[in-house]
């Protein structure tokens, strides 16, 4: 792979492909294949990796830059769990299931540290934790009530009240904040320069990385073949893993997942004061950042200010309304810190789903093909999990149990359309 510049450069670009040029993939696309991953973002990529470190023949295939979709555009947090609070997955999915979906991102979670440390990845992953702000008293009562759900399940997390936040915190809080929570084992990274190494890896072991647009799967005797902007490909098996484009090749997932827009600015370098990610909600959408090593402030959220919540949206251009009420939080939280300086704003598309847990299965009406998406703003602590529990699946041809509270066909996922105006309950904690 060389660094290369996306083909569609008319896009703004993140802070972390402003900062690191990501990588095209540029191996020959074979005719005949084993496996065939379609996505160069954080599942693809992850999916991959395991496939070649199991030996099997894999080909990823990307239309553009790796990391060009969500996984290039992100905040860069490595969280735990899912788009919703502990005690609001229980009262949704039963306390088994939510207590499954924790355990898939939490086991992401450790494995993105164990392969970052064993492939020797330097891509400024540090786990300071995540600090989820509360601006209410019934906010904090809510948090306490998931922290002593979670406790008993044997997750990490602490509550803390405004003189333990103010303490991680290196800027005098406003009147607003409340208390918070803090995961304490969040991590955070540079997403550019960390897929780029798991692409790296997954190809230093064995798998080919490619670079074209797949626009059609059929199927074909025992195998798929795949209809690509390089000719036709046949594969045994195929792994879609294109999120917020689902639908393009898996047309069963047509309202089911659903891309969001989520926009995200980063401030010009400034004086150290959050050594831990944060997340709040000034507005019903949340809003989360963090800052880099070289000072960079890299702060997203915001989309109840725009139309529909972006639900629906799929451009990746910044609108000024949002990017508007982005700029107006740390100031309105944080009002002794000043100089705040916006170097760049840009968007990515997110893939939601109605009851916020994404999909990892067989592909409805496509044998031989698995589809995974819609992590709601969410993917970073799944992906490694889910990435190798699809490996499986390849492997034997049957969805792994561990998968089972991601199957497309749960009573809890339902057609979304665009004018549905969604929350994002809570950055790790949330209120219910
Ligand atoms: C603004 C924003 C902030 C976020 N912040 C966080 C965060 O801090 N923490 C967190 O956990 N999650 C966060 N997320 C969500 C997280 O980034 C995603 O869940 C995750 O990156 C999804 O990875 P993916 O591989 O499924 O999709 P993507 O990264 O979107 O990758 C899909 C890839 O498929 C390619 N593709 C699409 N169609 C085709 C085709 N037909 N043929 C070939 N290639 C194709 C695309 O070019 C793209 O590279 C955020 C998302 C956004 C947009």
């Amino acid at each position: 792979m060389t660094a290369q510049r996306s083909a569609d450069s008319a896009l703004p670009a993140s802070y972390w492909h402003a900062t690191f040029t990501p990588p095209v993939p540029e191996d020959a696309l074979p005719a005949e294949i084993d496996v065939a991953v379609v996505g160069g973002g954080l599942l693809g990529c992850w999916t991959a990796y395991w496939l070649a470190k199991r030996g099997v023949d894999v080909t990823l295939i990307e239309r553009d830059v790796i990391s060009w979709g969500a996984t290039g555009r992100n905040g860069g947090f490595l969280t735990g769990g899912a788009a919703m609070g502990y005690g609001a997955a229980i009262d949704a999915f039963g306390r088994d299931a939510a207590r499954a979906v924790w355990t898939l991102a939490a086991e992401g979670r450790d494995l993105a540290e164990q392969v970052i440390a064993d492939e020797d990845i330097d891509c400024d992953f540090r786990a300071p934790g995540i600090l989820s702000l509360s601006l209410t008293e019934d906010g904090l009562e809510s948090m306490r009530r998931s922290l002593d759900l979670m406790r008993e399940d044997g997750f990490a997390g602490e509550l803390l009240d405004r003189q333990g936040v103010q303490a991680l915190i290196g800027t005098p809080l406003g009147p607003e904040v409340a208390g918070g929570a803090l995961a304490p084992d969040g991590g955070l990274l540079h997403s550019g320069r960390y897929l780029a190494a798991i692409a790296a890896a997954a190809q230093h072991h064995g798998a080919r990385l490619c670079r074209a647009a797949v626009t059609a799967l059929l199927p074909h005797g025992d195998g798929v073949m795949l209809s690509t902007s390089a000719g036709i490909i046949r594969a045994h098996r195929v792994i879609v893993a294109i999120n917020a484009w689902s639908d393009d090749l898996v047309p069963g997932l047509a309202g089911l997942v659903v891309p969001v827009r989520g926009q995200i600015l980063a401030y010009k370098p400034t004086t150290q004061v959050f050594p831990t990610g944060i997340g709040t909600d000034v507005t019903p959408t949340g809003e989360y950042w963090q800052q880099t090593p070289d000072g960079s402030i890299v702060i997203g959220g915001c989309r109840a200010e725009a139309p529909n919540g972006d639900v629906g949206v799929r451009d990746m251009v910044p609108t000024p309304d949002v990017t508007r009420t982005i700029e107006a939080v740390i100031p309105r939280l944080f009002p002794e810190l000043d100089g705040l300086r916006v170097a760049r704003c840009w968007a990515g598309l997110m893939a939601f789903t109605s009851d916020y847990l994404p999909v990892a299965d067989a592909a409805p009406d496509l044998p031989g093909v698995w589809v995974t998406g819609g992590f709601c703003g969410h993917g970073m602590p799944f992906g490694p999990r889910v990435g190798q529990l699809l490996t499986e699946a390849a492997a034997t041809g049957e969805t792994p149990a561990a998968l089972h509270p991601l199957r497309i066909g749960r009573e809890t996922l339902t057609l979304l359309s665009p004018p549905d105006v969604l929350s994002e309950p809570g950055l790790v904690f949330g209120s219910e």
